[in-house]
């Protein structure tokens, strides 16, 4: 085992832990910084499915969820600029203050090459429109201001906040996953990190440990709040779909809002149903998490259009006496969904749901949309997805068909499982350190945060808050 001295490391390069390293560079900090991934460097992130068209279930990790710029890196990089968007951070420290720290926080994304257009902001009367039939059908319109900087560009841009960092002097340490973490008399003192390449096992000591994981280290993180008695309750869990229309069907929304954010507290059960990461000619994708489940997401480039939108419709749901583990539950969903589409993601229509059978291959190739997904597997998500979130969905899609007409048409496809693991909430003070001494949490990993903007943010307030103490 060896030992080095840092003041500060950060486990995991998501853009929670990348924008607080970087936000210690621009302040002309003078400390010591390391930072641990479990996947690799940007120049060598790359998702063999582009040339196989199928997942091949990377090992050790999947290269879309970890690595450098965590799962920024092959995401749609839709910067959402509205504090309501994007998790609970403005309701745990001062809402202006989170405000005013996005509008930081972009410029240092326009810096880097995002687009400079924001979506949402013109078109008012046609928005104003969108919003009068989201009233009559029972749904929330949003206001939330977009920077789509496009899946190729998102690569680009953090590639060049990688070459930043290392050209600084932050010490980056790919391929070493955080095993585990060194506390004594309640208070952290290092981790200890395992080389995936050799398995080799080294710890680190430093005076400040940041874990920026994300959804990705839930489960480990989650371990270490066992063993440490880190405080921490069940949050929400999200179990949903991936509906995917004609870009005909959605043009009207796609051109005045780019993403619609609608929501609802969807009858019989009042649960808050909403849509999620709208990608128009966008993609349909899989993620891979390292216990195996396959999940279904989405994205778009800036330039290479598919002839399909792709949303999330997500329901949320919490669980407290006598159950209270949301990741549980939800992974079992998931690999109810899984097992029926032997391993791949399942697709089914929305005509199909409601006429009550299963979709099958040849029914795809003869409807006007295709999969973008080419590996998904046709099938029956209703086998999988319990009644109460399915019923949701389904209540969800008839509202959404007041506001886009044709959204509840039969060949709308339904992708499963989409599920967001967000749900432990890891209890920490306003300058995010837990009960553990010096052991800090961020981003997605601690359920503050659910998007790239919010994650970055709060890598920038933690860095300042850092510079604070230190200038004390
Ligand atoms: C396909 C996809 C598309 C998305 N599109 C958008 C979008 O358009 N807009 C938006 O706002 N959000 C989007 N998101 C969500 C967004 O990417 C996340 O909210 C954001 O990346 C969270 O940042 P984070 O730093 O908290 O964690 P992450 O980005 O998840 O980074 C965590 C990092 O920690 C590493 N790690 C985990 N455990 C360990 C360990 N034990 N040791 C070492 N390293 C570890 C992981 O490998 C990972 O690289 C998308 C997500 C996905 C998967």
């Amino acid at each position: 085992m060896s030992n080095t001295d840092y003041d500060i490391i950060v486990v995991g390069a998501g853009p929670s832990g990348i924008f607080t390293a970087l936000e210690l560079l621009i302040k002309k900090s003078k400390l010591k910084i390391a930072i641990f991934e479990q996947g690799k460097s940007l120049k060598q992130r790359h998702c063999p499915k582009i040339h196989t068209n199928k997942c091949v279930n990377c090992k050790p990790f999947c290269n879309i969820t970890a690595g450098f710029s965590g799962a920024g890196a092959f995401s749609d990089g839709k910067l959402s600029l509205s504090p309501e968007v994007g998790g609970n951070l403005p309701y745990h420290i001062d809402y202006e203050k989170v405000k005013s720290i996005i509008d930081y926080t972009d410029k240092i994304y326009l810096k880097y090459g995002a687009d400079t257009k924001i979506e949402g902001i013109d078109n008012l009367d046609l928005i104003k429109d969108i919003r009068k039939r989201a009233i009559f059908a029972g749904l929330k319109l949003v206001d939330c201001p977009i920077r789509h900087i496009g899946t190729e560009k998102a690569r680009e841009l953090y590639l060049k906040i990688e070459d930043t960092l290392l050209s600084n002097g932050i010490e980056l340490f790919f391929n070493h996953l955080c095993d585990d973490l060194l506390v004594t008399n309640n208070e952290c003192k290092g981790i200890i990190v395992r080389n995936v390449l050799n398995n080799t096992k080294s710890q680190y000591t430093a005076n400040t440990i940041v874990m920026a994981t994300g959804r990705n280290g839930a489960g480990r993180l989650s371990n270490m709040c066992k063993n440490y008695n880190i405080t921490h309750h069940a949050g929400t869990v999200d179990i949903g779909v991936r509906v995917e229309v004609r870009n005909e069907i959605m043009e009207e929304i796609n051109n005045a809002l780019y993403e619609s954010k609608l929501i609802g507290y969807i009858p019989p059960f009042n649960d808050k149903v909403r849509t999620f990461c709208q990608n128009p000619g966008g993609f349909v994708s899989q993620e891979n998490y390292d216990d195996g489940l396959a999940i279904v997401n989405g994205h778009s480039y800036k330039d290479h259009k598919s002839d399909n939108t792709n949303l999330a419709i997500l329901s949320s749901h919490n669980f407290k006496d006598p159950f209270d583990r949301p990741i549980d539950y939800a992974r079992k969903v998931a690999e109810m969904a899984n097992m029926l589409g032997d391993g791949k993601i399942l697709v089914q229509r929305y005509g199909d749901i409601i006429q009550g059978k299963r979709t099958w291959s040849h029914e795809l190739i003869r409807s006007n949309i295709t999969p973008t997904l080419s590996d998904a597997v046709a099938g029956d998500i209703t086998s999988a997805i319990p009644f109460r979130p399915m019923l949701n969905i389904v209540n969800f899609i008839k509202a959404m068909d007041h506001i886009v007409p044709g959204f509840a048409g039969n060949e709308t496809l339904l992708y499963a499982p989409e599920i967001k693991f967000y749900s432990n909430r890891i209890d920490v003070d306003k300058s995010f350190m837990t009960n553990i001494k010096n052991l800090y949490v961020l981003g997605d990993s601690g359920g503050l945060t659910r998007g790239l903007m919010m994650a970055s943010v709060m890598g920038v307030i933690m860095a300042d808050n850092l510079l604070a103490r230190i200038s004390i």
